[in-house]
């Protein structure tokens, strides 16, 4: 399996603010401002370094796309592009049966949580190692559960296997970012993500195709694509690259929840009909949306709990 610390060398990644004089076991690093701070490249390439450890010692085979303070591939970082296309060459090119991003998160300073994408047009096999890392980081760190969710990150959408990216705390929050400064908290990451593939792997889940999950997009249709892919017409609830063209792996079918927005509606009157995924419901006085109308719900039932993201920046 593939470990990714994400960003390194010239790529800090979140920075997070901590008392200074903590103990962290990282490199000392301060902000712009000068006060004394985590970087998330160093909290991740730490993690990375203690789940390698842990899953070596289960007796995994695993390989880091980086094992320093530099780019995929330990090289000088030079583009995103070239550091992001380094690790996806080096698990490709392994042929691992599964790749881990590791990464921590930044948004406001009251943003707080664990949170594992896997890419939008995943296999199931991916969705089923995110749900069951996700679980296991929770239940480790007690912080809140952000959910299962879909991002069109390079590496989840050019890996050619299950691949994921875990998000474990959030850097820009004051007591996150303390949490990450601690040894002990970052190993306590590091097993959980190492007991969630645990759970995953003992499924005997069968290996999708070595394909990446799509090619392209275009903006034009082209006139073929490779053996294995079927073409698809990317939109409005597609992150991955909006108004064009994009070959999707052949056989794939978007499970309902994560494609269809949550209700469509509401209508004023009953529709003779709604589209395939979704249930009619009343709403009324309980229900703040469209009182006194139609709204088509989209059905859950017997899906698994799984967010939707559709952003596609990186992380
Ligand atoms: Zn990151």
């Amino acid at each position: 399996m593939a470990i990714d610390p994400g960003h390194g060398g010239g790529d800090t990644g979140a920075v997070g603010v901590i008392p200074p004089g903590t103990v962290t076991g990282l490199p000392a690093r301060t902000d712009s401002a000068g006060r004394t701070a985590v970087f998330e490249k160093d909290v991740n390439l730490d993690i990375g370094l203690r789940l390698d450890a842990w899953l070596r010692a289960q007796g995994g085979r695993t390989l880091l796309t980086r094992t320093q303070d530099l780019a995929g591939g330990d090289v000088p970082y030079t583009t995103e592009g070239a550091d992001l296309r380094a690790r996806v060459r080096i698990a490709n090119d392994a042929g691992v049966d599964i790749f881990v991003s590791v990464h921590n998160n930044a948004l406001a300073a009251t943003t707080s949580g664990t949170e594992t994408f896997h890419f939008y047009y995943s296999s199931a096999a991916a969705r089923l190692l995110a749900r069951d890392v996700q679980a296991a980081m929770v239940a480790a760190l007690g912080l809140p559960d952000r959910g299962v969710k879909t991002a069109g990150f390079h590496v989840l959408r050019n890996t050619r296997m299950p691949a994921i990216l875990v998000e474990g705390a959030f850097l820009t929050n004051p007591a996150e970012a303390l949490l990450l400064a601690d040894p002990a908290a970052r190993q306590r990451i590091a097993e959980a993500i190492g007991r969630g593939i645990a759970t995953y792997s003992a499924q005997g889940v069968t290996a999708p195709p070595a394909l990446a999950p799509t090619i392209g997009p275009w903006a034009t249709k082209p006139k073929s694509v490779p053996a294995g892919y079927r073409l698809v017409k990317t939109g409005a609830t597609n992150p991955v690259g909006r108004g064009g063209w994009l070959a999707v792996i052949a056989g794939f079918r978007q499970p309902v929840e994560a494609v269809l927005p949550a209700t469509i509606g509401p209508w004023r009157t009953r529709p003779s009909r709604v589209p395939t995924g979704y249930r009619l419901v009343k709403t009324g006085r309980s229900n703040a949306v469209g009182r006194g109308g139609w709204l088509a719900v989209v059905n859950t039932a017997g899906s698994p709990g799984t967010g939707s993201s559709p952003g596609a920046a990186a992380p």
